[in-house]
């Protein structure tokens, strides 16, 4: 391949789509320069499809904006404009930047007139390769092909400044190395093990989004296992670092992998199937630690039942009424999810049986769910004001009542009529005196 940044060498012909040569050819007709770059040069020279393409161009955020009928101000601050083309796909356009002052927290960046400085505040030669489609021009001054096609992850320039810049380009090369199954290069090897311990200088919000991109890959337990071997786990993830190592690790990545990659939250739940806290609780860990990435409380919620909820789960050789009652603990919206995780273990672990006793019991969970059989309060024939109506005290004893019935229920669901349990409440409210305590609406 030839060393000059300007000689077009052995690389694919761009096939980017139709809009995003539209809004190319508008930037440039008004004078400016449109360079496509990032994780679209990097895919296609690799030859993988990829979604999302970017331009970069001298054009200043109100001059985009001015240019187009429709656009989005994404992050106008840092320069990126959302340009809607006109089947209303969105591509973002940013203006070059020269990153001048930098806390390894955030880049603060300053616009600049040219590519190449722009590719230079760029993270790694593998995404430092531009291509301005108006001209066929291929900039690649730091040989990001050449380390695409030798496997090699090297950072632009001197690697230890470069991270001190921004330590999320410590995570995002063992993201990068991972997918693309690269080598790192020693220099940025060993930039990257000194800058490890930093990484508790980042937003939870920068190493959250980050973490989701790693479990959106195809394989996340190669950029994981770079996490444990750098040492960088230690900051923000303690609970794992302290398991990360031997035959459970093992076990845990390869069921991540197992995982859909298009559900990368589960796959963070999978990760927290192995969190050990201080008190070796899992739950306790998994809390601790979708709360220190702050994730959403509904995430948050959701993560924590599933971890609780893993096992035990239910049995081939169990009875109706039993797998009524694990979907009313589970809950019937994490019923799938919690298969899903015991058939990605399955499947990891090369168990036959065990995927034929998961399929058989889940096709046992899917009749009850799909047949409709109650398994929670909102489906019981009756509910609270028919329990006041029948003499019973507001307060905690109608709740208690309702799970009663429920459970009534979950054991045989043809008693779930609304005569068959008001027969039922009436016969417990007597045999109990239940009516004749204080506050009971007594007819
Ligand atoms: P993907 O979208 O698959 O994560 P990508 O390379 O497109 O990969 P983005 O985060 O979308 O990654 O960023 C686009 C480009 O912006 C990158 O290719 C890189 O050139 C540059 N870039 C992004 N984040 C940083 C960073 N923290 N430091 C330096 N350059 C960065
Ligand atoms: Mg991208």
């Amino acid at each position: 391949m030839s060393g000059d940044p300007h000689v077009k060498g052995d690389r694919p012909a761009f096939q980017p789509p139709d809009g995003l040569l539209k809004v190319a050819r508008k930037l440039e007709a008004s004078g400016h320069e449109a360079w496509a770059v990032g994780g679209a040069i990097r895919d296609a020279i690799r030859g993988l499809p990829k979604g999302d393409w970017d331009l970069a161009t001298d054009a200043r955020p109100d001059q985009v904006r001015g240019l187009f009928p429709r656009t989005v101000p994404l992050g106008v601050e840092h320069g990126t404009v959302g340009v809607l083309s006109e089947d209303g796909t969105m591509f973002e356009v940013t203006t070059f930047r020269l990153d001048v002052e930098t806390d390894g927290r955030h880049a603060v960046v300053e616009f600049a007139t040219d590519v190449e400085d722009d590719l230079a505040r760029r993270d790694f030669t593998i995404n430092a390769i531009a291509w301005r489609p108006a001209t066929d021009d291929v900039q690649d001054p730091y040989g990001g092909r050449d380390d695409l096609r030798d496997g090699i992850l090297r950072a632009v320039g001197e690697p230890g400044l470069r991270f001190a810049e921004d330590y999320l380009r410590v995570l995002r090369a063992f993201r990068f190395a991972g997918a693309y199954d690269l080598s790192i290069e020693p220099a940025t090897g060993s930039a990257l093990r000194l800058a490890v311990p930093r990484l508790n200088r980042l937003s939870a919000e920068r190493v959250r989004e980050e973490l989701l991109k790693v479990m959106s890959c195809a394989e996340p337990s190669k950029a994981l296992r770079m996490y444990a071997s750098y040492g960088a786990l230690e900051s923000w993830y303690p609970e794992i670092a302290r398991v990360a190592h031997g035959v459970p690790w093992d076990t845990t990545l390869a069921a991540i992998d197992a995982i859909g990659a298009h559900r990368p939250y589960l796959r963070v739940v999978r990760l927290l199937l192995c969190a050990e806290g201080e008190d070796a609780l899992r739950e306790t860990a998994a809390h601790a630690l979708l709360t220190r990435l702050k994730f959403s409380n509904a995430d948050i919620r959701r993560g924590v039942h599933l971890v609780s909820h893993y096992t035990p789960l239910v049995h081939p050789a169990d009875s109706s009424a039993s797998i009524r009652e694990w979907l009313h603990e589970a809950g019937p919206e994490s019923a799938r999810d919690l298969f899903r995780l015991h058939f990605a273990a399955a499947r990891a672990g090369g168990s036959e049986d065990g995927v034929r006793a998961l399929t058989f019991t889940w096709r046992r969970v899917h009749d009850e769910l799909v047949g409709g059989s109650p398994v929670s309060m909102a489906q019981l024939a009756i509910d609270g004001t028919d329990l006041l109506e029948l003499g019973l005290p507001r307060g905690p004893l109608i709740g208690l009542m309702l799970e009663e019935l429920l459970a009534q229920v979950i054991e045989s669901p043809e008693s779930n009529e609304r005569e068959t349990l008001l027969r039922s409440a009436r016969e417990l409210i007597e045999l109990g005196g239940l009516d004749a305590l204080e506050g009971g609406a007594k007819g």
